[in-house]
């Protein structure tokens, strides 16, 4: 069967609000597309002030074919959304406070935000009732995301792992 599954906009990346996290919290690999090795934490050379990117137009031909390629699948305006909620401001720059939570929780999100993708295409694609629950109830819980204990994280990161595990058999 040939099922054509988009994802919803809220499992897209959408830099126009975000604060630019994908370019400043993980490290890059200049063998893997991004022009040069940067350090984690560290803010792209290329990146500006208003946390646009200052290459855009020409990112291809300057070697960054990764960050063309990239998709946090929302994560990034997620978190940018929640440290706003929170402390008013997702400006990393000028507050250090903020730029810790938003480094420590960034690679929470993304797996989070990876998990829901995968429950939200497998129950599209198998008209699963259960995992689009399972699927909402995690969503559900987006904003305590971050503060996940280890015991909440393991269970989540189980309960997606077992409810996947019969459409990987298939
Ligand atoms: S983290 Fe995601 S939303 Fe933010 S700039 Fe990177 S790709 Fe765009
Ligand atoms: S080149 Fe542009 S998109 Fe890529 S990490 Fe640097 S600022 Fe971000």
């Amino acid at each position: 069967m040939n099922v054509a599954v988009r994802l919803p906009a809220h499992l897209k990346a959408d830099c126009s609000a975000c604060a630019a996290l994908c370019c400043v919290i993980p490290p890059f690999d200049a063998l893997q597309g991004f022009g040069f090795d940067k350090p984690a934490e560290t803010p792209c050379q290329h990146l500006c002030a208003d946390h646009r990117c200052g290459i855009h137009e020409a990112l291809i031909p300057r070697g960054f074919e990764g960050c063309v390629a990239f998709d946090c699948l929302g994560a990034g305006q997620r978190l940018t959304a929640l440290a706003v909620e929170r402390f008013g401001s997702a400006d990393w720059r000028a507050r250090p406070d903020v730029a810790r939570w938003l480094f420590a929780a960034y690679p929470r999100m993304r797996e989070a935000q990876e998990w829901l993708a995968r429950l939200t295409l497998a129950a599209t694609v198998a008209g699963s009732d259960e995992l689009k629950a399972l699927a909402t109830e995690l969503a559900a819980q987006a904003p305590q995301w971050p503060g996940w204990s280890a015991a909440e994280h393991a269970g989540w990161q189980a309960r997606v792992a077992a409810a996947l595990a019969p459409l990987a058999r298939e």
